[in-house]
């Protein structure tokens, strides 16, 4: 259920809201530029539907049909933007982040900072925890490699985002890092979702390898329910029958989310095709359909890289790259930071 409030004073607000607690519901206050909004969260709100109506202050009071009811647009008609850093996901920026895979040594991640700096990246990625689908891969260096992230931010100004794979070290990574990643993999690990939904951390969430977008909106709407409003969506290509890529990049996932969410969703060309000539073409056809941002691998000598050796750029690669994409995004009246 949402209460759209008229003009409502501070008293009339604090009575709904205490009427929505009486009632064993959570509200959530949604500031608009035009109107306040509380959305009502509960098992069974809508059978309180008149009596919210009846109250001073209230202008309307809709029942939400979406399961994802934060996520959806019905109670967010806005586009949300989200601050990673001093920088603005949403709004007309597409933010690229760049960076390897894994994050493998101190020397290779600040070397990839290093290189990646010159070229105006503003966020870094690299994981310290890898989820890898045999045992016997590089599993990542663990939380000894937030010391080496710290340094690619004191050194070279970029803000840090990382993967959790283990509610233990939410907390130790979100004291660090700029911004939570959620994988693929992880995308229904619901303790998962709502311990970094209890953080003051903007999460980038990735879509699960075989997810429907409404799954991964409920996997969104779990961080949300939380209390952290700061979630940035990421396709990341999904399983069907075709073999020639990793997976198969759903283009289409993006204008859908916008027509269903008011929430920011970016493209990561790498892990959607696991080919390096794949990553151009469909990151342009990710801008052109809407995408707020892409996620990018670079590493200094990928074919040195311990996990996806194939699919990273080189900085000189991704220099190339990012000159072939500027053009669409000022075709879709973007700006790249
Ligand atoms: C990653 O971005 O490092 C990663 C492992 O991707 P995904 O979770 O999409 O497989
Ligand atoms: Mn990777």
């Amino acid at each position: 259920m949402i209460i759209v409030l008229g003009k409502a004073s501070e008293k009339q607000v604090q009575q709904i809201l205490d009427k929505i607690k009486e009632k064993g519901f959570k509200p959530h206050v949604i500031q608009g530029s035009q109107k306040t909004v509380i959305a009502v969260i509960g098992n069974n709100a809508a059978a309180f539907i008149e009596e919210f109506r009846q109250m001073p202050g209230v202008e309307s009071v809709a029942q939400v049909s979406a399961a994802f009811k934060l996520a959806s647009k019905e109670t967010h008609h806005e586009k949300t933007s989200i601050k990673v850093g001093s920088e603005v996901f949403g709004k007309g920026n597409i933010g690229i982040i760049a960076g390897p895979c894994g994050v493998e040594s101190e020397e290779q991640t600040l070397n990839t900072a290093k290189a990646l700096q010159p070229l105006g990246v503003k966020f870094f990625r690299a994981s310290i925890f890898k989820p890898r689908t045999s045992p016997y891969d590089f599993q990542g260096i663990g939380l000894k490699g937030l010391e080496i992230l710290e340094k690619v931010r004191s050194q070279y100004g970029m803000a840090i985002e990382t993967e959790v794979m283990d509610v233990r070290d939410v907390k130790p990574v979100s004291e660090v890092v700029d911004c939570l990643r959620i994988g693929a993999r992880n995308m229904q690990n619901f303790d998962l979702l709502k311990e970094v939904g209890r953080q003051e951390k903007p999460v980038i969430l990735k879509r699960g390898l075989s997810a429907t977008i409404k799954e991964w909106l409920m996997a969104a709407e779990y961080i949300l329910s939380e209390g952290n409003n700061k979630v940035i969506l990421c396709e990341r290509g999904i399983r069907t029958f075709e073999t020639e890529a990793r997976n198969t990049a759903d283009i289409s996932a993006i204008p859908l989310v916008h027509l269903m969410s008011h929430l920011p969703v970016i493209f990561d060309p790498n892990h959607s095709t696991g080919r390096k000539d794949l990553i151009l073409p469909l990151s342009k056809a990710a801008i052109a359909a809407g995408a707020d941002g892409l996620l990018v691998e670079v590493h200094e000598h990928p074919e040195k890289a311990l996990s996806d050796a194939k699919q990273q750029f080189t900085p000189k690669e991704f220099a190339q790259f990012l000159q072939e994409i500027r053009p669409i995004a000022k075709a879709v009246g973007k700006t790249i930071i």
